[in-house]
């Protein structure tokens, strides 16, 4: 584990201006492009688990996840002169493919910065979105240098996967989409990586009822969140290949939003083993029929283990994407059925 050397501004990371106003001004703006998703009730993991499950199909929101929430808010707030410039990202994939979508909706250009470890389909995927794809380094982090240079070179607006207010936002309209179909909501399972998801939701969640329990489902073989929660200070951590390729890379040692927003309102977070995740994405196919790739599926995996506890009754799981390569889930299900 490597601690940031650079990180000696805690004040600053104290004061993220976000507030529930942002996320329904979110709402608005972006309702020409993120649908409102259904709410499935699970019988089955309610039977098997004693909670009443309600399963968040963001699976089948445009673009295949819901990171085409926080890119379109994102995008809309641009100046027309930002706009005219063209926006840029760096991304293991979804946020690439939502912040190209919408680019190309609204006439922007777009550049899309990814590492070689990026698997060749979601390449293909964002080029027939109309983003201009440029591969570099073996890491997140080596795209985001490269990301880095294009932006100085190039002028183009820089949109982040997680660490900006206006995604952050995006990201919480998903938490006033369950209020209202289950305003009685007790708890939340989110998965979590650069954690924008998950505190964008729990802004929205802690607002209506500081009593809705937040619980962050991170990779077991890599949860750089949850390292840096326990070092007090975002930290970088080795990066693995995971089911759950969308919730790799790093938080950012210059994080400023997600890491004092995650610290400070979830409640929880608990890891799931690349078994667990594989048994959570055929159990969503077998049984509800739907397609849902790795970083989806941890909510479900936690819940086949058992890994809850006192969550109250009614759970909301956030199945946040469905970008898998249909030979993955093949392979899955052959060996899950053996
Ligand atoms: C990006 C992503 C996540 C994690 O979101 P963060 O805001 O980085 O925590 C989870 N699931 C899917 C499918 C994603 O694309």
């Amino acid at each position: 584990m490597m601690f940031s050397s650079s990180n000696g501004d805690a004040d600053s990371m104290d004061k993220p201006e976000i507030f529930l106003r942002d996320v329904f001004l979110a709402r608005q703006r972006c309702s020409g492009f993120a649908q409102k998703t259904p709410l499935l009730h699970s019988s089955a993991l309610s039977a098997s688990t004693g909670y009443e499950v309600f399963l968040k199909l963001e699976n089948l929101q445009q673009t295949g996840s819901f990171k085409i929430r926080g890119a379109a808010n994102k995008l809309l707030s641009l100046s027309s002169e930002e706009r005219q410039r063209g926006v840029l990202a760096f991304s293991t994939g979804n946020h690439g493919r939502a912040v190209a979508y919408v680019a190309a909706q609204l006439g922007i250009r777009s550049v899309i910065c990814m590492s070689h470890r990026v698997p060749r389909y979601r390449v293909e995927a964002m080029e027939a979105l109309g983003g201009e794809v440029v591969l570099s380094g073996q890491s997140q982090d080596e795209a985001y240098l490269k990301a880095l240079e294009l932006e100085r070179k190039e002028g183009l607006i820089m949109v982040k996967p997680f660490d900006d207010p206006h995604v952050i936002a995006g990201q919480g309209t998903i938490g006033i989409e369950i209020l209202e179909d289950l305003p009685e909501v007790d708890s939340l399972l989110i998965p979590l990586s650069g954690g924008g998801l998950l505190a964008g939701i729990a802004l929205a969640m802690k607002a209506t009822s500081p009593a809705i329990k937040i619980v962050g489902v991170g990779l077991e073989v890599s949860c750089p969140m949850q390292a840096s929660l326990q070092a007090g200070l975002p930290v970088e951590i080795e990066e693995k290949d995971s089911l759950g390729d969308a919730l790799l890379g790093g938080i950012g040692l210059d994080n400023c939003y997600t890491f004092p927003m995650v610290r400070d309102l979830v409640d929880e977070v608990i890891l799931v083993s690349e078994k667990e995740i594989a048994a959570g994405m055929f159990y969503a196919f077998d049984t509800h029929r739907q397609v849902i790739e790795g970083a989806g599926a941890v909510g479900i995996a936690a819940l086949l283990v058992d890994k809850t506890s006192h969550l109250g009754k009614n759970l909301a799981v956030v199945v946040s994407g469905g970008n898998v390569d249909p030979r993955l889930l093949a392979e899955i299900a052959w060996r899950e059925y053996a």
